[in-house]
């Protein structure tokens, strides 16, 4: 048996050239594409082969997914398993690499931009502001998929660091309710819609008034929402520049 290359790809958020050059290289080569399709942008797909084969995932369930990907590699194809933003982040790829490893099927993983990372950049902000916060949570509001009970929304608001919301538009009324219960009413919220795509919007607003900001611009998908100060103006710096600060690199004067 010829082995093929299997190659796990985030195709970052949305903007084509967001994607990474090794991961544009293996889609140009590529002869088996198989592309998450509400997400990732027609673009990065048109710069591969004009003879490869294309699936949208979308339209298939895991063991479809699997049964392209395991074939491709064993009659010896390069084949690129496309995922949007990075495949660690809700990217389902845990379970395909049950069923590949299962299969002694080998593959690489590129990274990609999340679409919070993306977001952040078109937000122009830091999203560890120091003596603010210094920690990030990423999650999402429970909804027809299952959360953790130690994880829900109002166990990490009490933290009052920076939040992102995945998978979370149509439930920004749940959303807004749970923060509430820690967070001030006034804490800065801003929605990101289709991040780094031509058509991304951002919307700003406050806490109490996110699930109003959503329904008003009817955003139902496609969106991230970001809760915390650090959407405030900046008014504090962190050491690492301070000119009184010595660190490994540079002494302080
Ligand atoms: N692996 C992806 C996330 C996939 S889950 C990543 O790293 O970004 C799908 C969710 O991601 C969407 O419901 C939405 O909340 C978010 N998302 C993906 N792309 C987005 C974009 N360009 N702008 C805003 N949100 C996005």
């Amino acid at each position: 048996m010829t082995k093929g290359k299997l190659s796990i790809v985030g195709a970052g958020p949305g903007a084509p050239d967001l994607i990474t050059v090794r991961g544009k290289e293996l889609v140009e080569e590529a002869d088996i594409i198989v592309y998450a399709g509400s997400l990732v942008n027609p673009k990065v797909l048109s710069w591969g082969r004009s003879d490869a084969e294309v699936f949208n995932s979308a339209e298939m369930n895991l063991e479809e997914i699997i049964k392209v990907l395991s074939e491709g590699y064993q009659k010896g194809k390069k084949v690129v398993r496309l995922h949007t933003g990075d495949a660690s982040i809700y990217g389902a790829i845990g379970e395909q690499m049950y069923y590949l490893d299962r299969l002694e099927i080998e593959y690489d993983i590129i990274p990609g931009v999340s679409s919070f990372l993306g977001a952040a950049s078109s937000l122009k902000k830091e999203l560890t502001v120091p003596e603010i916060t210094q920690t990030v949570i990423l999650s999402r509001c429970e909804g027809r998929t299952p959360v953790p009970e130690r994880e829900n929304l109002k166990s990490l608001a009490q933290h009052h660091s920076s939040m992102v919301l995945f998978l979370s538009a149509t439930l920004a009324k749940k959303v807004e309710e749970d923060l509430l219960t820690s967070y001030p009413f006034d804490t800065p919220i801003a929605v990101v819609y289709k991040a780094t795509w031509e058509e991304e919007k951002i919307y700003k607003g406050e806490l109490s008034g996110l699930a109003k900001l959503m329904e008003d611009n009817n955003i139902k998908k496609t969106a991230l929402i970001f809760i915390g100060e650090f959407l405030k103006p900046q008014e504090t710096f962190s050491k690492l520049y301070d000119k009184g600060f010595t660190h490994m690199f540079r002494k302080g004067k």
